[in-house]
C-alpha cells in the first residue's frame, strides 16, 4: 500500500474512530437497511414506493408552481391516489433546462437538509441545473455502497476516477479529508484506500502512467474510455498490472467493450446506469445473474414503449424515473433518450426488477425509414483486420447511408476500407449506402463519451 495515500500524505484524518462511528452511525444504519431491503418481497417494494410517491406527489402540488395544475389527475377525495399515475405527462429534458424556476420546491422539509446544484453536460438537449437535497446524496451513496460490498469490492484499496471532471481535490486544495478517502465513512480513515480524480482526457499513456502509480486501483470511467486504454495496451504492447476492476456508467458497456477490457486490461467491469438528475439508477447484478437491478429505495424505473404504455420482460422502451427524494426539485417521470430493455426477476434472489439489457442512447442507434431502430453490434477483433489500430466512427447521416470515417496514420498494417463496408452492411442487414473516407482525425467530445456508432439526425 506504498502509494495508498498518493496525493495526500500530509492530510490527516481529524475524527477518532469513536466520533468517526458517531458521526456516521446514521449512514450505517441506511447502509444495513439498504443491504437487508434487497430481499424483502416485491410487494413490500410496491407499498414503499408507494408511499414514497405520494410525499412526493403531496409536497409537489403544494410546493412546486410546476405541477400545481400539472398533477391534478392524482387529487383524492382522500387524499392523493395513484390509480391514476399513467396519465402524469412525462418530463423532459427540454422541461428540465427550460423550467428550472417552476421546478424549485419553494420550501423543502427540515429533514431533507441542505439543498446543492448538480449539473449535467448531455449531449443532446443543452445542459441541465438540478437541485438536490443531502439526503437525496445519502440515499445515493448508500446505495452505491450496498452495490460495492455485495460485488466484493475491497476498499482497502485504491480508487481512481477518470472522468470529464473539475480540479481534483489536491488541485483544488481541499481541507475536506473525505475528498481524499472512498469506502464507508463509518470505517477507520486509515482502513480506505485513496480516492484520486483524473480528466478522461488525459491521453491513454498517461492515464496508464497515473494508473500504475496509485496501483492497486479500481477505475471509475466509462467504458468508451476503458475501451480506449484496453486499445492502447493493444496497439501499443505496454504491460500493464494493478488494476484489480472497473466499475464503469455513463455510456454503454457492449459485450463487445467487456471482452475487449478483459482481453487487453485482464479485469472486470461492473456497469451501474446512472444519470447526473437522478443518481444511480440500476445496477449490474452482483450476484452473477444477467442483468440490472433498478434501485426501487430510491426511484420509481418506468420503461415505456413510444405510445406511453409500460413495456413487459422482452420488450424495449424508453427509461423514464422518478427519483423518490427529489424534494428540491421534484422530477415527477423524468423520460430519458436511453433505451432498455425490461427483464425477468433474476435468479439471485434479490427481488427488485430487471433491466436485462442497456441498449443506448437514442442518438447511438441506427434509425431506418421503417422506424426500426437497431445497435450495431461491433466486434473489435474482427474491425483490427480490417483497418489496423485506426480509430473509427461509423455516422448514419440519413436513413439510407451510413459513412464510416476512419482517422488516417501511419501503420503496417493496411486499411481495408472495402471491407469494412462491407461488414458494416452486413451488421446493419439492409440495403442501404455505405461509404468509407479517411479524415486527419477524430476527436472526443469534452464530455469524454466517446460513441463508436451515432446518428446525425433526429
Ligand atoms: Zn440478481
Amino acid at each position: 500500500m506504498a502509494n495508498a495515500k498518493a496525493g495526500s500524505d500530509d492530510i490527516q484524518d481529524p475524527l477518532d474512530p469513536e466520533e468517526r462511528q458517531q458521526r456516521y452511525a446514521s449512514s450505517l444504519n441506511a447502509f444495513k437497511t439498504l443491504l437487508s431491503f434487497q430481499w424483502v418481497s416485491p410487494e413490500r417494494i410496491s407499498a414503499n414506493q408507494e408511499t414514497c410517491v405520494k410525499a412526493l406527489v403531496e409536497h409537489a402540488i403544494a410546493k412546486v408552481p410546476f405541477y400545481r395544475e400539472r398533477l391534478d389527475m392524482l387529487r383524492g377525495p382522500d387524499g392523493i391516489d395513484l390509480s391514476r399515475w399513467l396519465d402524469v405527462p412525462l418530463l423532459s429534458r427540454t422541461d428540465v433546462v427550460n423550467e428550472k424556476h417552476a421546478l424549485t420546491a419553494q420550501e423543502i422539509p427540515d429533514r431533507h437538509g441542505r439543498t446543492h446544484v448538480v449539473r449535467s453536460s448531455g449531449t443532446t438537449g443543452g445542459r441541465t441545473e438540478v437541485l438536490k437535497t443531502d439526503l437525496q446524496g445519502n440515499v445515493n451513496a448508500c446505495s452505491q455502497l450496498r452495490f460495492w460490498h455485495e460485488a466484493g469490492i475491497d476498499w482497502s484499496q485504491n480508487l481512481g476516477i477518470i472522468r470529464a471532471v473539475d480540479p481534483t481535490p489536491e488541485e483544488a486544495g481541499s481541507d475536506d479529508p473525505e475528498a481524499y478517502r472512498w469506502g464507508p465513512q463509518w470505517l477507520p480513515w486509515s482502513s480506505r484506500g485513496s480516492l484520486g480524480i483524473l480528466s478522461v482526457l488525459t491521453p491513454p499513456d498517461q492515464q496508464l502512467d497515473w494508473i500504475e502509480a496509485r496501483a492497486p486501483i479500481y477505475l471509475n470511467t466509462m467504458p468508451s474510455n476503458l475501451l480506449t486504454l484496453a486499445h492502447h495496451v493493444r496497439d501499443t504492447g505496454r504491460k500493464v498490472s494493478g488494476i484489480a476492476g472497473a466499475l464503469t456508467g455513463g455510456d454503454a458497456l457492449s459485450h463487445d467493450i467487456r471482452r475487449e477490457v478483459s482481453r487487453w486490461l485482464g479485469i472486470e467491469a461492473m456497469d451501474t446506469l446512472a444519470a447526473g438528475e437522478c443518481g444511480r439508477v440500476a445496477s449490474q447484478c452482483p450476484g452473477g445473474g444477467p442483468g440490472y437491478h433498478m434501485e426501487t429505495e430510491a426511484n420509481v424505473v418506468e420503461v415505456l414503449k413510444e405510445d406511453g404504455t409500460p413495456c413487459r420482460p422482452g420488450e424495449t422502451g424508453l427509461l423514464t424515473v422518478t427519483p423518490l427524494f427529489s424534494f428540491a426539485m421534484p422530477l415527477i417521470r423524468y423520460q430519458f433518450q436511453d433505451w432498455v430493455t425490461v427483464g425477468e426477476p433474476c435468479s439471485c434472489g434479490r427481488t427488485s426488477p430487471v433491466i436485462a439489457d442497456i441498449i443506448g442512447r437514442d442518438s447511438t442507434l441506427l434509425r431506418f425509414r421503417d422506424g426500426v431502430r437497431m445497435r450495431l453490434e461491433l466486434d473489435s477483433e474482427r474491425i483490427f483486420q480490417m483497418i489496423g489500430p485506426r480509430r473509427f466512427q461509423i455516422v448514419q447521416t440519413s436513413p439510407d447511408r451510413i459513412e464510416i470515417r476512419i482517422a488516417e496514420m501511419r501503420s503496417d498494417h493496411p486499411a481495408d476500407t472495402g471491407a469494412m463496408e462491407n461488414y458494416v452492411k452486413e451488421l446493419a442487414g439492409r440495403d442501404i449506402e455505405i461509404v468509407s473516407r479517411l479524415v486527419p482525425a477524430i476527436g472526443t467530445p469534452s464530455s469524454g463519451k466517446f460513441d463508436r456508432v451515432w446518428r446525425s439526425f433526429p
